[in-house]
């Protein structure tokens, strides 16, 4: 395996214990087959969800894997981020996934921070070099943004308000990756834009995921997905063909890792995994 690459894992908090005790087999799992760097956990805002992301944050260190937990500014105060920042120092966590975060649909939006920016800054702040922190890419554009240039700008800020690295939205175009990353040798950013890979197990669940997020599925993969929507069989075949063959080019074309939406499932990537050889 090639040392200076990346390879990680990501997974959602689970809402029962059961979920939880499926995840950490998921994770043994995982562990086996590919040994990523580390896992990471997403965030919810509000109040149960953040605390669902601290538990299975803590159930996963108490197994001694490396962790990096997401951290979305969008709801939260400064306090609520240094309480969560000290915690996390305390359980011995050295990476972040630093996030704005999704709106929630409830309508209460923006409170003492903004943008993702505004939270690297902050975390910088408080905490030095302590974290290693990782910011979200968007090599088919965030979907709110005004204009690419705008989008690929605001980008820039993470990276100099002190970000490490990134980790991009999954995509299904090489050339889209590849394209953000001229954009960043251009821009003089030599940070690594790990690729983030949907591996493909459902038809309409991906479909609606992708449109939320503006993630492009090209109609060679939409329509084939469709034929398939009721032999799961021939799906997930399919499936992991393009998702496999997505990933050998981008570490040939020089990807510096790669970061796998697991959605708390490790077939898949272990799947993907296998394929690629490595
Ligand atoms: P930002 O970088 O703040 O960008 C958001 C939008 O605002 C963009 O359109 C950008 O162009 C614009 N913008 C940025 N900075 C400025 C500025 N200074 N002034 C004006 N406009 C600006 N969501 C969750 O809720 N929980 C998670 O755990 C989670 N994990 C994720 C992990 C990864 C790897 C990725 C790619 C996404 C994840 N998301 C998660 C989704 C993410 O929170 C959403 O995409 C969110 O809408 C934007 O977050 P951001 O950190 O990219 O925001």
């Amino acid at each position: 395996m090639d040392a200076d690459k990346t390879f990680s894992c990501e997974f959602f908090p689970p809402k029962t214990e059961t979920g939880m005790e499926k995840l950490l087999g998921v994770r043994n799992e995982l562990d086996t087959v590919m040994q990523p760097a580390f896992y990471s956990v997403t965030f919810g805002a509000g109040g149960s969800n953040r605390d669902k992301t601290l538990d299975t944050v803590d159930r996963l260190r108490e197994d001694n894997a490396a962790v990096a937990p997401h951290i979305s500014c969008i709801g939260s105060t400064r306090d609520q981020i240094r309480q969560l920042l000290d915690h996390y120092l305390e359980r011995g966590v050295s990476r972040l996934v630093t996030l704005r975060g999704d709106m929630p649909e409830d309508g209460t939006g923006a409170n003492e921070f903004k943008h993702a920016n505004d939270l690297v800054e902050f975390i910088r702040t408080e905490t030095g070099d302590r974290f290693h922190i990782e910011v979200a890419a968007y090599p088919e554009y965030h979907p709110e943004s005004a204009t690419p240039a705008s989008d690929f700008e605001y980008f820039k800020r993470k990276i100099e308000a002190g970000a490490n690295s990134a980790i991009t939205q999954y995509f299904y175009n090489i050339d889209a990756y590849l394209n953000f990353i001229d954009k960043c040798h251009q821009a003089n950013m030599d940070i690594p834009v790990v690729p983030g890979v949907m591996p493909i197990t459902n038809y309409s669940g991906l479909v609606r995921f992708s449109d939320n997020c503006g993630a492009d599925i090209p109609r060679w993969i939409r329509k084939q997905l469709e034929a398939y929507e009721n032999d799961t069989d021939s799906l997930f075949a399919f499936g992991l063909d393009v998702v496999a063959s997505l990933c050998t080019r981008l570490l040939e074309q020089g990807a510096p890792g790669l970061h796998f939406y697991t959605l708390n499932q490790s077939r898949a990537t272990a799947e993907i995994w296998r394929r690629l050889n490595l």
